[in-house]
């Protein structure tokens, strides 16, 4: 066990327990404070780390709505929890082809793991890396991105006994922990995820700009028990890794719909993740490089395309959905 999960599972005990908010916040927290969990060696694998492509439709996405705004610049690239700074250097490659483009952009990444925060610097030197939101310089219009990022906040859990919903916490059994009370019915909110998106909501709407927020959850407002651990591309208990498994749980994307309306955005989507890509046009981009590849990157291409479109891989879990600032044209990607 490590020193924190230790740490962690005597405070539960000395406390009586904590909420599901507290132990998946501090529980990421502290996995992602300890090194890289993205790709094939590590826990889990997101779509910037499966294709280049990704990063390159949404480098388009981002240069098409600047060119419709009236190329402002400055213009603020604000990227939430960039992991290894992958999906912004290749935007970039692509985004910087239109003129104007690569002069007017200034680069922020928010950003709380030190681990990952190095790597996002040597993949993009010149980003300027802010633990918060908070932190975000203000003034300037702005193009924010969030892929995977949400899912990663913490949610609170209520469980039903009785006729009545109680919050669903967390409690020590010995050197176990477990859910308590028990019962199988269970819904999530989270505030801390519509706080941040009000936030990214309020700060367009008053400068200029729009957000791209790409993640797995549900579209129609479901709930029931989603709370995920992942370790070593496999799922495990929640409770039983603290601070060396990945927690995620689904985004509801009708709860930040809901905040960054209040905020005075403009919504578009949310709509899968492979109609978004597919109407950026990843099937003329996906045949363009095999055009240039041999056979086995072609193969590689193609499983790639798969994978983040296909209806039972990513295509249609992950879900994309942009806020505008009314006085911003309306995003690629989504149906007028
Ligand atoms: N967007 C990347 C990484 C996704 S993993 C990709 O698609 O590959 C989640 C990312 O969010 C990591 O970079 C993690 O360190 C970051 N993160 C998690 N909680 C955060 C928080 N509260 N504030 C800022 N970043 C956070």
């Amino acid at each position: 066990m490590t020193a924190f999960a230790r740490a962690l599972m005597r405070e539960i005990a000395e406390t009586g327990g904590i909420g599901v908010d507290d132990y998946m916040r501090r529980s990421n927290a502290a996995y992602y404070a300890q090194a890289d969990p993205l790709g094939g060696a590590g826990d889990f694998v997101t779509a910037p780390e499966i294709s280049q492509m990704f990063g390159e439709l949404i480098g388009a996405w981002i240069a098409d709505l600047w060119q419709r705004a009236g190329t402002p610049a400055p213009v603020q690239l604000v990227e939430y929890g960039p992991g290894r700074g992958t999906l912004m250097t290749d935007a970039l490659r692509v985004a910087r082809r239109l003129p104007g483009f690569a002069a007017a952009a200034q680069i922020v990444f928010v950003e709380t793991s030190p681990a990952l925060a190095n790597l996002q610097r040597a993949a993009v030197p010149e980003a300027t890396i802010v633990a918060a939101h908070d932190e975000v310089p203000a003034g300037v219009p702005s193009i924010a991105i969030a892929n995977e990022f949400f899912d990663a906040l913490a949610i609170e859990q209520q469980v039903l006994v009785d006729e009545t919903w109680k919050e669903r916490r967390i409690v020590a059994n010995g050197d176990l922990l477990r859910f308590d009370p028990a019962g199988d019915t269970i819904r999530e909110c989270s505030p801390a995820r519509g706080e941040i998106a009000a936030a990214i909501a309020a700060r367009i709407v008053d400068y200029g700009g729009a957000a791209l927020i790409v993640d797995y959850g549900y579209a129609n407002g479901e709930t029931g028990d989603t709370l995920q651990a992942i370790r070593r591309h496999e799922y495990v208990d929640p409770l039983a890794h603290p601070g060396t498994a990945d927690l995620t749980a689904h985004v509801d994307f009708v709860a930040l719909e809901a905040a960054a309306r209040r905020a005075g955005a403009r919504i578009s989507g949310p709509v899968s993740q492979a109609g978004f890509l597919t109407s950026l046009g990843i099937g003329a981009r996906a045949e363009m490089l095999m055009q240039r590849a041999d056979g086995t990157q072609r193969e590689a291409v193609a499983t790639a395309m798969r994978r983040l479109t296909a209806p039972d891989q990513m295509g249609a879990l992950f879900k994309a959905m942009a806020l505008t600032a009314p006085s911003w044209p309306l995003p690629a990607g989504f149906p007028a």
